[in-house]
């Protein structure tokens, strides 16, 4: 199978099916949770205690209530203080209401929580990646029960509630939640149709029966500012006018209203929620009745209770049975005074606990429980003080270790899609590690060893292919039955027989290519090369993917890059200096050679004059942006050069940082375009105007000082799009003068320059008989197809820049410009013509392997650079909105995802545009490409790898969920992009290649 080995995207192919197998262990590491659906019903009420019958439905009865469940997203539990929300802080204080610290698991974000309030059973992580999709609950909650006792629901706020329960409300008015950017229209929206809904009838009965209101503005000013912005005040103020409001209004009604107001998680410092930090994971529960209510805890912080405890509340409170799979417990606050009916209701909830799938009868809670209900029916019967006591002490006792039971259970594993998703792992990573290996043999030992083995037949090699394909699916068949799982994979239905062949066939594909790898790789001898740095980098590269044994390793990844830079940079000087030294040395012994002496005394130069200074500067470059973000999780408190900048006393640094960053870019894209074709004033204008625009966006969103009061009500949708106009542009431009259309209308600069895509006159045939396909091809077709691959990977690395300094935070736009400088001046640090002693070896192979594996580390260096972290929390969610009017998730998603992996790409980007730069020929260009695309995705694979089989050793681990998991979509996002990547550089050379096809059909057949 040796083409697949010699094929060039062979690398991209099996990195899109490394893509495919960590879906696989997605699949079995992320259950989707397992529905009863079981759905509740007032008959379900217990008529018997024991053989003492007891009237459910009378006992259960909670009074008339009106519920009003007000979520206030990111309402954490220092919010909730008199300082804050003064009227609630009263309340709290003369007992009129009672406050919990609530603790909402984790993941926290939205969709997961509000599930939880109102299904009463905890949602799986596999809930995240669904967040933004939705899907409808198709279980029990208090909704269903609600509205199956003919309650009249209705809700208004964030439109997650309406995705979520469809068909459920009698009435509602949703805003959606994903246009961060505005802190007020959002919660006008739910305000203004208060005065109307709490307004009681003619017989003082209110409109509804259970209300929700989602406030969202708090949130989004989290998002963008943290949780120390000015803004939270004046936002917390305005809600507690909304709770006086609501308040004052349930006075008026002839029943009891109650009104919970909660977070539906809390929110970090520095802004931003989905982790465990207990800023995020704890949330006030405020209850408020408006009859008759002390509250029964003394004044202070308030017992811890769960999230899941809403939904049952709340039903009780309703007259509605408890959602059918909700696993939590009534408010202890709320219970009754009355005993008979206290003990009832914890006998219900326990009951309704005990009967729930998976909840073992022979553990000591369930004991307990037997016990309690024992000693409740002695109460029923003798009527005295001290059975009841005892019932209600085990009944707590039994139910706390009942929830406990139930949320740490839940998870079931897919241990056979988890294997074979680790098999076909490692299978595709030795695959990807003998392609890369074989293509960094040099060329001519690659042709020669290729021409002494004769080629199978294409017949032979299929049916080959077939036998093995028989064997693996035999093998995989096999061992489906000798495990007995129940795993979906062996189900064999139509779609999983497809995901099975699928497994077999990429099973057959790694191991041909395996095998040939093994046989024709036989010359390494350029690896022979490799100085110190490169051991360094190849070291740290593969030291780093098995640092994540230790949480704090995953929490922290920044400092392991930080750590390994430094190293790196270290060595890089030690290098330097040995040079220098060496030299030194020479001269005073005396070099004999006259030739020598003058070659050694230009390199002296080189590193004296020229690599000193860029190190300098890159350590200090270094030095200054790692301080400009904190993050991780341990430090992220301490405060950093970006929460100096945004300060408002330091305006006019920050202005300065983002103006400076700004035109460094525009510099960078300048120079850029002599890549290009000649026709440069157009190109140049065009990114000069492109720059102007992108300064007058950040003007519009008062990011920059202008006298011009106009300006700053400037649209900035159209700018935007005029700015996505000009890029098009400038990219159609180029292609267009390459084809030659320029000169039809006369407008031909060529005539004055030198235009690098004119198709030069044939040469003469040479003598030479010797094969050789670029001699013998009398155009320039080879030089212009370089060039203009040179022209479109720059005109691609400028554009990206553009778009990322338009997508930055104001203090990170400084990052841009520096990742391209980084790049440049390590790659000439790195040169290994100049830190190597001797001259004249071929190094291309070992340049290129270094280049590429320091690319991708400055890629994660600024990945961190920039504030970002293997934590939910640090995803920017304000850079998706930038340009947009309406919500689209796939422009959200994928300005989401290009803001967080701004480092890597501009790496990447760079990188190519440096192969394409520094190749002499169109066929070296393919073969530098060929190498750094298998490296790359080698690279990826090793990483995505070695981290599942990580988190499959730490499946149980207490912080898999809020740790390990994570990380895991953040290596799924980086394959993806990975792929993206790579899948751009394939179309610049097919592009390339189709171009020269069309000139050489159209053109040539014209001219020859
Ligand atoms: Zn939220
Ligand atoms: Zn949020």
């Amino acid at each position: 199978m040796l083409p697949w080995l010699e094929h060039r995207w062979t690398g991209l192919g099996l990195l899109v099916m490394t893509l495919g197998a960590l879906i696989l262990f997605f699949f079995g590491f992320f259950p989707l949770k397992y529905h009863t659906g079981k759905l509740a019903h007032m008959d379900d009420l217990p008529n018997f205690i024991d053989d003492i019958s007891i009237d459910g439905h009378q006992v259960y009865n909670s009074g008339e209530n009106s519920v009003i469940l007000m979520v206030i997203d990111g309402l954490r539990y220092d919010f909730a203080s008199e300082q804050y929300m003064p009227f609630v802080g009263q309340l709290l204080k003369n007992k009129s209401a009672c406050i919990h610290v609530s603790v909402a698991e984790p993941p926290t974000v939205t969709m997961p929580r509000i599930k939880a309030m109102m299904t009463g059973s905890v949602s799986t992580f596999a809930d995240v990646a669904l967040n933004f999709g939705a899907p409808a609950v198709k279980g029990d909650s208090v909704l269903r029960v609600a509205r199956s006792r003919g309650l009249r629901t209705v809700m208004y706020g964030d439109d997650t509630w309406l995705r979520l329960f469809p068909g459920l409300w009698v009435e509602y008015d949703g805003t959606t939640s994903f246009y961060v950017t505005d802190y007020t229209e959002v919660d006008n929206n739910v305000t203004r149709h208060l005065d109307k809904i709490l307004a009681p009838d003619e017989t003082k009965k209110p409109n509804f029966d259970f209300l929700v209101l989602h406030y969202l503005g708090l949130d989004h000013i989290g998002h963008l500012e943290g949780a120390r912005s000015p803004k939270i005040a004046p936002k917390l103020i305005e809600m507690d006018n909304v709770v006086k409001k609501i308040y004052t209004a349930m006075q008026k009604w002839d029943r009891t209203g109650v009104l919970f107001i909660c977070g539906d998680h809390g929110m970090r410092d520095a802004g931003g929620h989905g982790g465990a930090t207990p800023a995020e994971v704890l949330v006030p529960l405020v209850v408020i009745k408006s009859k008759n209510f002390v509250c029964p805890h003394p004044v202070g912080p308030g017992p811890t209770v769960a999230q899941v405890d809403v939904a049952p509340t709340i039903a009780w409170l309703l007259n509605a049975p408890l959602p059918g799979e909700s696993t939590g417990r009534i408010l202890p606050s709320l219970l009754p005074d009355d005993i008979r009916q206290h003990l009832y209701l914890l006998h219900v909830v326990a009951s309704h606990n005990a009967k729930l799938p998976g909840l073992p009868t022979d553990r000591e809670f369930y004991k307990q429980f037997k016990r309690a209900v024992e000693h409740f029916a002695l109460y029923l019967v003798t009527n005295s003080r001290g059975p009841a006591t005892t019932a209600k002490e085990f009944y707590e006792e039994s139910l706390e270790e009942m929830t406990k039971y139930l949320t740490e259970t839940t998870v079931s594993f897919d241990m056979f899609a988890i294997a074979i998703g680790l098999f076909l792992l490692y299978a595709l990573t030795t695959a990807l590690l003998c392609v890369t290996l074989y293509s960094l043999q040099p060329e001519n030992q690659r042709k020669l060893s290729n021409t002494h083995t004769h080629r199978r037949s294409s017949l032979g090699s299929i049916i080959a292919f077939v036998i093995m394909l028989a064997i693996v699916t035999f093998i995989l068949t096999v061992s489906c039955f000798i495990t007995e799982t129940k795993s979906q994979v062996c189900s064999f239905d139509s779609l999983w027989s497809l995901v099975f062949m699928s497994i077999a066939i990429a099973f057959t594909m790694s191991y041909f290519i395996i095998k040939s790898g093994v046989e024709k790789t036989q010359e390494l001898s350029s690896l022979k090369y490799l100085n110190i740095i490169d051991y360094l980098l190849i070291g740290g590269t593969l030291f780093h993917a098995w640092s994540f044994f230790g949480t704090s390793f995953i929490e922290e990844e920044h400092m392991t890059w930080y750590f390994l830079w430094n190293t790196l940079m270290f060595f890089l000087l030690i290098r330097t200096i040995v040079v220098v030294v060496m030299y030194l040395n020479k001269r005073l012994v005396g070099a004999t050679e006259v030739q020598e002496k003058s070659e050694l005394h230009e390199r002296m130069c080189i590193v004296g004059v020229g690599i000193l200074p860029k190190w300098i500067l890159l350590i200090g470059l270094h030095r200054y942006l790692r301080t400009m973000n904190q993050t991780g999780d341990r430090w992220l408190f301490l405060p950093d050069t970006a929460d100096w900048l945004n300060n408002p006393e330091n305006s006019f640094y920050l202005q300065a940082h983002l103006v400076i960053g700004i035109l460094l870019t525009m510099a960078i894209c300048l120079y850029n375009l002599r890549h290009l074709n000649n026709i440069m004033q157009m190109q140049s204008a065009l990114t000069v105007v492109a720059t102007a625009l992108i300064l007058i966006y950040r003007i519009s969103t008062k990011a920059l000082y202008t006298p011009i009061e106009e300006m700053k009500t400037w649209d900035t949708v159209i700018i935007v799009n005029i700015i996505w106009g000009l890029l098009a542009a400038q990219f159609i431009f180029e292609v267009l003068s390459y084809t030659g259309v320029l000169k039809i209308i006369n407008f031909d600069p060529s005539v004055k320059y030198n235009n690098k895509f004119v198709y030069n006159k044939p040469k003469a045939k040479t003598e030479d008989y010797h094969y050789d396909p670029i001699i013998e091809e009398p155009w320039n077709l080879e030089e212009v197809k370089l060039n203009l691959a040179r022209s479109l990977s720059h005109l691609l690395l400028n554009h990206l820049m553009l778009i990322i300094i338009l997508l930055m935070r104001p203090h990170n736009v400084i990052m841009v410009p520096s990742v391209y400088i980084t790049c440049m001046l390590t790659s000439k640090l790195m040169d290994h013509k100049l830190l190597d002693n001797k001259p004249g070896k071929r190094t291309e192979v070992v340049d290129t392997l270094s280049q590429t594996l320091v690319h991708l580390w400055i890629g994660f260096l600024f990945f961190f650079y920039q504030g970002n972290s293997n934590s939910l929390a640090s995803v920017d969610l304000g850079s998706g909105y930038v340009g947009l009017r309406e919500y689209s998730p796939v422009s959200v998603a994928l300005r989401m995802g290009l803001h967080a992996y701004a480092g890597p790409t501009l790496a990447g980007a760079t990188l190519f545009c440096s192969v394409a730069t520094q190749a002499q020929t169109w066929q070296q260009y393919l073969q530098s490409v060929w190498r750094v695309t298998n490296i790359y995705a080698l690279h990826r694979a090793y990483c995505v790898t070695i981290y599942c089989i990580i988190a499959a050793i730490f499946r149980h681990h207490l912080y898999v969920w809020t740790v390990f998991s994570p990380k895991l979509l953040y290596d799924f996002v980086a394959t993806v992009f990975s792929i993206q990547a790579l899948l751009t550089i394939a179309e610049i050379i097919i592009f390339t290649s189709f171009a020269s096809w069309l000139a050489k059909t159209v053109t040539f057949k014209t001219k020859l």
